[in-house]
């Protein structure tokens, strides 16, 4: 019984991440086969799919173009194949979806390295931050530099020995985590690790797309923006702000992503890892498709005029968006095209790795502790500390407080939960 409940509840408890769906719709059962051979199968068959791309965009006519196309997801990178389902738009429209689960990690290349764990680490040995106006290779150099790129004494990441401080378990990962930044990980460079994720597994993502996009009025920007062809969810802009409040970095990859509790391995930055095919003239390659049905291609070189939300029209094409340079940190800045209401959207889109950012962001499904307190007849921190987490532990909570499991689920205001599908601006 509490098992349908959790998902929502672990979802509202954490504040919210990149929009991504908490509760893997449809598990695969071969993941950890796949989280196995996730290292070792990089660049597998890219060539040979560069080239069946390649066809496939030079054959494909204006109705190709302008949706979704399955076939150019890299091998792997869906859990299971799509299926075609009657959905229902943010205005309302009745249409067609493709239901498409991505796996939730990178197929064709590997995950990490994020943080540097000395300050005499190379940009070889680490990833990058982007804060939205550069992007920092996170080495030792930029380490010994925060203070100063940041115009704060107070940041000191590393020792007298030069190492740094890095989330080191599961533990501290989920405690720098935290809506309140544990006062101990402060000054840290935080990073998750795919072993850390629930069950060791992956954490795939069903998305709701259009078979058909459908052009908005008003641009859209909560939840999740995406999913890239290997596998991966394109998350909402990082709360740089809240990230760096805390004195912390959450590093991410170079490919531009990084792994939080949650929605796991998830994308913040366009970095070209996930292109497939070639690019006609004064274009760039498409490595995603928005939740709203449109592609997305690379950055474009030079300041070509896109709309608000990065996209333009081209005859070859018809209408698609080209992702912000990865130092902005948001692939994209809004969505032209209106995007599945799921119904039961909690507008999340900061991000699961730092779920203050929600916070701060206003848009979180932070639970009310006061008046879940009150209804428990209990202080706000004793169920807080009750609860710990993330994620909660609701069956250990209801019986320090010695209240049963049903009414502190109640009063934490979760309900039914089952299967949850991510869509597009509804968040999920
Ligand atoms: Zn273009
Ligand atoms: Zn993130």
């Amino acid at each position: 019984m509490k098992n349908l409940y959790l998902p929502l509840l672990v979802l509202a408890f954490l504040l919210a991440a990149c929009g991504g769906d908490p509760a893997p719709v449809t598990p695969t059962e071969n993941n950890d086969a796949q989280a196995a051979s996730e290292t070792t199968d990089a660049d597998h068959g890219h060539e040979e799919e560069d080239e069946d791309h390649e066809h496939d965009q030079a054959e494909d006519n204006h109705s190709a173009t302008d949706g979704l196309n399955i076939d150019h997801f890299f091998d792997g990178a869906l859990a299971e194949t799509p299926e075609i389902v009657d959905c229902t738009l943010s205005d309302g429209t009745a249409t067609s979806c493709y239901s498409i689960t991505v796996v939730g990690y990178p197929v064709n290349h590997d995950v990490g390295p994020f943080c540097p764990t000395t300050t005499a680490a190379t940009a070889d040995d680490v990833g990058i931050w982007l804060d939205g106006e550069a992007i920092y290779d996170v080495d030792g150099a930029f380490i010994l530099s925060l203070a100063e790129i940041y115009g704060d004494d107070n940041w000191q990441l590393y020792d007298d020995d030069g190492n740094v401080n890095v989330t080191e378990s599961v533990e501290a990962f989920e405690a720098a985590a935290r809506p309140d930044v544990d006062p101990a990980y402060q000054n840290h460079c935080v990073e998750g690790r795919m072993e850390w994720l629930p069950d060791g597994n992956p954490v795939p993502t069903t998305a709701l797309i259009p078979v058909a996009p459908v052009s908005a009025d008003n641009a859209q920007s909560a939840g999740n923006l995406g999913i890239t062809l290997n596998g991966v969810v394109i998350a909402n802009a990082a709360p740089v702000d809240a990230i760096l409040s805390a004195y912390t970095i959450a590093a991410f990859d170079d490919c531009g992503g990084h792994i939080n509790p949650i929605d796991g391995y998830h994308l913040h930055g366009a970095r070209g890892c996930s292109e497939v095919g070639d690019a006609a003239e004064g274009e760039t390659p498409i490595f995603a498709y928005a939740m709203d049905g449109y592609a997305i291609h690379s950055p474009l070189p030079t300041d070509e005029a896109l709309d608000d939300c990065g996209g333009h029209t081209t005859d070859a094409l018809g209408y698609h968006y080209h992702a912000s340079p990865a130092a902005e940190n948001a692939v994209l800045p809004c969505l032209t095209g209106f995007t599945v209401s799921t119904g039961n959207a909690e507008g999340r889109g900061g991000d699961g790795n730092r779920p203050e950012g929600d916070n701060a962001g206003g848009r979180g499904g932070r639970p009310d502790f006061a008046a879940a307190a009150e209804a428990l007849g209990v202080t706000e921190d004793a169920l807080v500390d009750a609860l710990g987490g993330p994620p909660p532990n609701f069956e250990a909570a209801a019986e320090t407080l010695g209240v049963s499991i049903e009414d502190l689920q109640a009063a934490m205001g979760g309900g039914p939960g089952g299967g949850r599908q991510q869509g597009g601006g509804g968040g999920g």
